[in-house]
């Protein structure tokens, strides 16, 4: 590829996809970043884009303001870049090992990054209580969707059945909300809890864990606000671990954790791509390491939220599962300092 052609790839991009809905077009010569064309995050999806047409990573010293202010910049800094390029696989390895000391450290990394993801949609990190009412769970449908699943607290304290550990960080968040109208929308959620009841055999080896940590980001609002958020949210996740260079996949799923199934129902899910699931490789294995689910109007009729206009609130969750992530990195990025291995 010469100069020329990136320079107008990346003008191209830029245009059509970073600024499709709003914004002024660019040439070749617009500042990106000065006048906000971009945000801070757009520029992520820009270097994973120049690094993919190009096949080289961008080396950490290249990623400056002077370097990136104008597509021809751009390509400019790819094509005199110095020899510094090494290959993807080592870069990522240097990076991790010199600014992290192991896939461990980038669990909170990743959980910072969903938290300003959330910002950018105006999140309210809210905090859930640990267990969540029964009648919640049942209001919700899920009781009865999904029969001896809930998970109850062991403990003395309670042991009524009226508390249930959730299967699920999003649901307090429209129990919180249960039969309110929305004074504005969409509304944004940031919300974290320890989880239980996952919908599969243990198999801790594959991330199957039955007990596990979600992160979610959940929006409430119009249909086209909340199918929105949830494919910006794709974009952003897809362009961390093309960051990482991580492999995964993005794929439509079929099995729905928490709204009601049939068959029927999931034949239509997978029509209207209501779930996707980002899969990585654990021991060889893909596992689901975070969804992507639009409820249309289920919990919206569930709970009676409302909108300001009067409608049923459409709802859309983000959900990453931080253990399966933790194993997935270890997977990916440890190989060579894996003990057990050189043991
Ligand atoms: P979902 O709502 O799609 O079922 O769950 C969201 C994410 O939470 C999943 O992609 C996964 O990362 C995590 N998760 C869900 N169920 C389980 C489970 O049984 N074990 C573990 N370790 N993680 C789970
Ligand atoms: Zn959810």
């Amino acid at each position: 590829m010469s100069e020329e052609l990136l320079r107008e790839r990346i003008v191209s991009f830029v245009n059509s996809t970073l600024l499709s809905t709003s914004g002024v077009p660019v040439g070749a010569e617009t500042p990106l970043f000065e006048r906000g064309a971009l945000d801070s995050l757009q520029v992520l999806d820009l270097i994973a884009f120049v690094e993919s047409e190009t096949g080289r990573p961008l080396p950490d010293s290249a990623i400056r303001l002077t370097n990136f202010r104008t597509a021809s910049a751009i390509a400019a800094t790819v094509f005199h870049a110095d020899g510094a390029v090494r290959p993807s696989r080592d870069r990522i390895w240097s990076r991790t090992r010199s600014r992290r000391t192991s896939s461990s450290a980038l669990v909170p990394d990743l959980e910072r990054e969903i938290l300003r993801w959330g910002q950018e949609l105006g999140a309210r990190e809210v905090l859930p209580e640990p267990a969540i009412a029964t009648a919640a769970l049942a209001r919700a449908g899920y009781l009865e969707s999904f029969p001896g699943r809930a998970v109850f607290p062991r403990s003395a304290v309670d042991a009524t059945g009226r508390q249930a550990i959730p299967p699920a960080a999003c649901l307090q968040c429209y129990a919180e909300l249960a039969d309110r109208g929305l004074d504005a929308a969409p509304l944004v959620l940031s919300v974290r809890n320890h989880c239980a009841g996952g919908d599969e055999a243990v198999d801790a080896d594959h991330g199957r864990l039955r007990e596990f940590t979600m992160r979610e980001i959940v929006i409430i609002g119009s249909a086209n606000d909340v199918d929105r958020a949830r494919r910006a949210l794709m974009r952003r996740a897809q362009t961390y671990v093309a960051r990482l260079d991580l492999s995964a996949t993005i794929e439509v799923a079929t099995d729905p954790f928490h709204i009601p199934a049939d068959r029927g129902k999931l034949a239509l899910q997978r029509l209207r791509a209501l779930k996707y699931e980002l899969r990585m490789p654990v021991r060889g294995q893909p596992v689901a390491v975070a969804s992507f689910n639009y409820h249309e109007d289920f919990f919206g009729r569930a709970f009676g939220i409302t909108l300001p206009d009067g409608t049923l609130a459409h709802t859309a969750c983000v959900a990453f599962g931080l253990e399966r992530w933790q194993l997935a990195l270890h997977d990916q990025l440890d190989e060579s300092s894996d003990l057990a291995r050189t043991a």
